[in-house]
């Protein structure tokens, strides 16, 4: 069956910009994961005759209905009452829920005002889901074949009420009987996310199921492909197309299949392989090494790390030609590449990556920015050097180029030994 869902977030506030709506995004991300299609999602501000006309549209052409917001205690908060007003429902006292109110105030020392016995109110016969972490509960009322679904608006009371209520409580109805719902994960690096989408935009918006959703996970791309089917079998059948359709568009940048990380699959591709690697870094001041040596049994393939920060480190330890960091800089191709070499030779390892780069804010020029990296990975038999612009102009710029630094060199790292 295809289900359709819609969510309506609920709060003048929203409407205004003074917080960011992160409920929406992270309602839908599960819906798309459950292979539940959604056509359409609003927000409303606390208003109660436009929340109803708003919930009716909604009511009408969805299967699930979805609120945030508007549970709490106030005179402003009404998307309760609109909906029972709207279906017509008859309330009652959540005794649960009452008690759990008592105890959290007590708890913290307050009075219990008697406006919020009116979060503990619900609808008669509906599905009641406690809220750890506030006071209001959310609420499931079902009728004629239809699910509304009413959850508080903070984001710490609504995603785990969501996740680990919601879901296996859907997932118990009959309009889920006789299916199994399979998730891959394609990790992808070294291309943005609205390359990712403009190169599979038909994929993603076309298919509900199996669904493809991406997300974009600092400095890389997660593409989550779902199948819903009667069995899990069949659910990996339909699947295989979809990955296949996958592979062919973005083959190069994919790194793995359900995999958590890239310096997990270097590591295991190295211990496959038999190969040892060692590091030479500057900007990224040991960080490649620590992402290698974080993943367990990276002791038979990490060898060293030479964190060479000074130019008379980079000359003594790893053989960098003095000249050479006169004439190019520290930040160079050239240097680049002899830290690499320098560090392969000094270890005995079988591939060596380095880093070097301006990681900010200060020092950068008008030939070489802030952001501008050369990361370098070489073999016995080979050498691979790159430069690389990271500068995004927003947020904690050196953090940001220092992750990424050290992402890109992880990437060429794996890319270097392919052939080996
Ligand atoms: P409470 O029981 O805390 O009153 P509520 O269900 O009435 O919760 P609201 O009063 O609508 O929820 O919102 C409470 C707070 O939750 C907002 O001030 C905001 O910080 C956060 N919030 C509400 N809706 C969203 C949303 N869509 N995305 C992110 N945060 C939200």
């Amino acid at each position: 069956m295809n289900l359709t869902a819609e969510i309506i977030c609920v709060g003048t506030e929203l409407l205004l910009g003074d917080i960011v709506n992160t409920n929406a995004p992270f309602i839908s991300r599960h819906l798309a994961r459950l292979g539940i299609a959604q056509y359409h999602q609003s927000v409303v501000g606390d208003n109660h005759a436009r929340f109803k006309e708003l919930f009716a549209q909604a009511y009408e052409r969805a299967d699930i209905i979805i609120t945030s917001g508007g549970l709490g205690p106030t005179y402003d908060d009404m998307t309760k009452e609109a909906i029972c007003d709207f279906l017509r429902c008859k309330t009652v006292v959540n005794d649960e829920s009452l008690s759990r109110m008592q105890e959290f105030f007590k708890l913290r020392g307050r009075e219990m005002t008697h406006n919020n016995i009116k979060q503990a109110v619900v609808p008669e016969g509906a599905e009641v889901f406690q809220n750890d972490n506030g006071t209001a509960p959310g609420i499931c009322v079902e009728k004629n074949g239809k699910y509304v679904i009413m959850l508080p608006g903070p984001p710490r009371e609504l995603e785990p009420m969501f996740e680990f209520q919601v879901i296996p409580y859907l997932f118990m109805q009959p309009m889920f009987d006789d299916s199994a719902i399979l998730s891959h994960n394609i990790r992808i690096f070294g291309i943005g996310e609205s390359a990712v989408e403009d190169k599979l935009y038909e994929l993603m918006t076309q298919n509900v199921n199996p669904s493809v959703a991406p997300y974009a996970k600092s400095g890389e791309v997660l593409l989550r492909v779902t199948a819903r089917a009667e069995t899990p079998l069949e659910a990996e059948e339909m699947m295989k197309p979809v990955i296949n359709r996958i592979k062919e568009c973005l083959g190069e940048y994919i790194y793995g299949i359900d995999v958590d990380s890239l310096q997990e699959v270097l590591v295991e591709k190295l211990a496959e392989k038999g190969l040892k690697i060692a590091t030479a870094e500057s900007c990224t001041g040991g960080l490649v090494s620590k992402r290698i040596t974080e993943i367990p049994g990276s002791s038979a393939v990490f060898d060293c790390g030479i964190c060479s920060y000074a130019n008379e480190i980079k000359n003594k330890v790893l053989g960098v030609e003095n000249e050479d960091l006169k004439k190019y800089g520290a930040v160079s191709d050239t240097v680049a590449l002899q830290m690499a070499q320098g560090v392969l030779k000094l270890s005995g390892a079988d591939v060596a990556v380095s880093t070097t780069g301006i990681a900010g804010p200060g020092g950068g020029t008008p030939e070489k920015p802030c952001g501008t990296v050369y990361i370098a990975a070489v073999t016995k038999n080979k050498q691979i050097v790159r430069r690389f612009m990271l500068s995004r102009g927003t947020g904690d710029e050196r953090e940001n180029i220092r992750h990424l630094s050290t992402m890109n060199a992880l990437s060429m790292a794996l890319e270097i030994i392919k052939e080996i």
